[in-house]
């Protein structure tokens, strides 16, 4: 024991946090005997249990060491501890758990290669350049997870056998691979192919070569990642981009790149702290940066920012430094809407014969996990797709969610189950409305009720009954007998970002959003309410306008502006002589006018998202839409110049009507403004009459805390703007989604969070 200091104390530290299932138990070991600690280290409720027996200096550095040398993807909320009797410990050991509830957070999401593995991917023998190396510390966890506890025979790594060697480093408690599930090394573990022309290269220079080569002349290759297939060309060549646009059957959407290192990164992107931060972290997710340095025009396609990612998988590395490319196109390996490809039997069969080579390597993907994507507003990280990296790591929550299945909502789905406070959200599904999405949907939500061992007791789901996430959640409700219950989808919303920041009081809640369907049968998405988790009051909205066509002026926004202009000019809008106008088939245009006038097909609805639709079309910007949520987004792209007045807006009591803001946008379409400051205005006209409504509601209803969500959240401007406006007004507490996606990604939390308070107050 301690020699230095003859003062022997002892210590029960608790660690609370996400610290199960990422080698923290052999982490502490091995700390303790650095610091000639006695003891034992054990699981506990709400973290790891440690016993630690010492001198005081050296208990004190061991402690000081825990928060500072912890493994990576841990996650410590707090580190607390007490003074108890010494007792006689002989060691330090590791204690066996015996709660198996206990075992439930124990999948950690998947980790992008360590340091110490990229130094051993030089310096061991056995691993030299091995493309799969990975450690306690890093490396595959839930996408190759069958099932649980977690052990090697129940991850796709079940078919390898380890070497003598591997095996010693995995039963090793001093060594880093101790117990590392996927350990594996050149002469034992997985390895790539390239199929090329109808042949097989499992030579991994001869690989690489080859790559170069085919990347230098512009081909498109299938690279299998850690949760799917990307697809990779050159993202400096033009016509690789085009072909690629051809394969995915997609138009505009621009493309994630990855680049060699952070060093050129810098060079194309603007890149402040924050974001640097977290395209290094190891969640390794998209991040979209301000471009500065163009790359193949039709990476971004007028965009201003760049999806970026560093490599996060050891054959990335290798990857670069065998290649010429610096910056590659790394998108998801999936053709339109369809989930990203996991099997090399699905990637030969839908892309043997679109692209110019597949790269794959021998172990399997159980769970598909995309590519993560977030960025960075006002310092603050925003997650706009939660998955790779972050799934499954439980959201801490106050209430009680177990047993709950929250089914989320239709468009970019992600759903939830609740055990004990903790909510898990599922990876990114995507648009159930694409078939094999929704059957990925299905099978996701199997999967994750068998490895958390969920007894379902309760569903929610949204309250539109054509959502496919509805009809599922209904068909298991009257199979199995369980009680569901309806959310309203702004609602959820509102509870999803509540429950990020746990408030569970009275607030107003702010959702600006694309569509959702309201109590009142119209669609809604720009709503003010006075809610809690059990009810919500409408208080305000923006004014209604007929959408013609219905699901129609999704892909074509140049309806709804003309539904604006309808009703604000009358049939005269038409001599206004808007260029946008010019674009429309004018027998097309009649219809529309006609089903406004009968109100045939042309919903009400109240959505910010289509608002933005409209003045994007009327500004010529987005006149069709080729994927979602492209008109409010080019809208923000334009934007120059911050500082512009708003344009004048009206509020009648619950209604706050943009129809003089409509009539100024016009006019200044008209006499030749430039888009970028008509833009600018509008986004502030927007922030004003949002911010002044709500400071409003305050006032009129003595309520100090305002929670903000909804898809338009994720535009930078609105949301970075509108929160400066609250820092200033200290009498208002202003929250915004962060962690948990603004779009309906983020809904199931919410859903999750108002069934539990629903069944806590009986109101079920
Ligand atoms: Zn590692
Ligand atoms: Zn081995
Ligand atoms: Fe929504």
């Amino acid at each position: 024991m301690d020699t230095k200091n003859d003062h022997i104390i002892c210590k029960l530290i608790k660690v609370s946090g996400l610290v199960q299932g990422v080698g923290f138990r052999p982490f502490i070991y091995r700390l303790a005997i650095e610091h000639q600690v006695y003891g034992w280290v054990n699981n506990g409720n709400d973290g790891v249990l440690i016993k630690a027996q010492a001198g005081a200096e050296s208990l004190n550095s061991f402690i000081q060491d825990i928060k500072k040398k912890a493994p990576l993807a841990s996650d410590i909320w707090s580190i607390t501890h007490d003074e108890v009797q010494p007792e006689n410990f002989g060691n330090f050991s590791i204690r066996k758990s015996n709660n198996q509830s206990n075992e439930i957070t124990e999948i950690s999401p998947d980790i992008a290669v360590c340091h110490e593995c990229l130094s051993d991917l030089r310096n061991q023998p056995h691993r030299k350049n091995y493309p799969l190396i990975n450690c306690t510390n890093c490396g595959p966890r839930f996408s190759i997870i069958h099932d649980l506890p977690y052990d090697r025979h129940k991850t796709t790594m079940k078919d390898f056998q380890m070497c003598e060697t591997c095996h010693q480093e995995y039963v090793n408690v001093l060594d880093r691979r101790f117990h590392a599930q996927p350990v594996a090394c050149n002469n034992c573990g997985p390895s790539y192919q390239m199929l090329l022309n109808g042949q097989i290269i499992n030579n991994l220079d001869e690989i690489f070569h080859t790559l170069d080569k085919l990347l230098k002349h512009g081909k498109i290759i299938a690279i299998k990642g850690t949760g799917g297939y990307h697809l990779v060309c050159d993202a400096i060549n033009q016509q690789a981009i085009s072909k690629l646009r051809e394969i995915k059957m997609r138009d505009a959407k621009s493309f994630a790149v990855m680049f060699k290192n952070e060093e050129l990164l810098s060079s194309y992107t603007e890149l402040n702290k924050n974001e640097k931060a977290e395209i290094n972290s190891w969640k390794r997710p998209i991040v979209l940066l301000k471009s500065k340095k163009v790359l193949a025009a039709g990476v971004s396609n007028g965009f201003n920012t760049l999806g970026c990612m560093l490599p996060s998988m050891p054959f990335h590395y290798l990857l670069f430094e065998n290649i010429r490319q610096e910056v590659l196109v790394f998108t998801s390996g999936n053709i339109s809407d369809e989930p990203i490809i996991i099997s090399d039997a699905e990637a030969l069969e839908k892309l043997e014969n679109k692209v110019d080579a597949i790269v794959s390597y021998n172990r399997e993907i159980f769970n598909r996990n995309d590519d993560s994507v977030a960025f960075v507003a006002n310092n603050i990280v925003r997650v706009m797709r939660r998955s790779r990296g972050f799934v499954p790591s439980p959201i801490r929550v106050a209430a009680d969610v177990e047993g709950i299945f929250a089914a989320g909502a239709e468009l970019t789905n992600s759903f939830c189950i609740g055990r004990g406070k903790q909510a898990i959200l599922s990876q990114h599904i995507g648009d159930l409305k694409n078939w094999g999405t929704f059957l990925f949907y299905k099978e996701s939500f199997e999967r994750f009720s068998r490895m958390f061992q969920f007894q379902n007791r309760l569903i929610v789901a949204d309250q539109h009954p054509d959502y496919l996430s509805t009809q599922f959640a209904n068909e298991l409700a009257l199979k199995s007998s369980i009680p569901i219950i309806y959310v309203q989808h702004h609602h959820a919303h509102i509870a999803s970002c509540m429950a990020e920041h746990h408030l569970d009081e009275k607030v107003i809640g702010v959702a600006m959003d694309g569509t959702g369907l309201g109590t009142d049968g119209n669609i809604w998405g720009a709503e003010f309410f006075l809610c809690d988790y059990v009810d919500f009051e409408r208080v305000a909205h923006f004014e209604y306008y007929p959408l013609p066509g219905g699901d129609k002026v999704i892909k074509e926004p140049w309806r709804t502006a003309v539904a604006y202009l309808y009703k604000i000019y009358g049939a005269e809008f038409n001599k206004l002589n808007l260029p946008f106008l010019q674009k429309i088939n004018k027998q097309e245009l009649q219809l529309v006018i006609k089903s406004i006038d009968k109100g045939f097909n042309a919903p009400l609805s109240c959505s910010a998202g289509r608002l933005f639709d409209a003045v994007a079309a009327m500004l010529g910007i987005s006149v069709f839409s080729g994927f979602h949520a492209e008109a409010p987004m080019r809208l923000e792209n334009v934007i120059e110049n911050n500082f512009v007045e708003p344009y004048p807006f009206s509020v009648d009591n619950e209604v706050i009507s943009f129809e003089t803001c409509i009539k100024e946008i016009v006019s200044d379409v008209l006499a030749k403004v430039p888009i970028s400051n008509i833009s600018a205005r509008f986004h502030n006209t927007i922030i004003t009459a949002i911010f002044e409504k709500t400071i409003q509601i305050s006032q009129k209803y003595g309520i100090s805390k305002v929670v903000f969500s909804g898809g338009s959240f994720q535009n930078r401007y609105l949301l970075e703007h509108l929160e400066h406006r609250f820092e200033k007004k200290h009498d208002v507490a202003a929250y915004f989604p962060a962690r948990v996606p603004a779009n309906d990604g983020g809904i199931a939390l919410g859903q999750l969070l108002i069934a539990s308070k629903r069944r806590e107050m009986n109101f079920i």
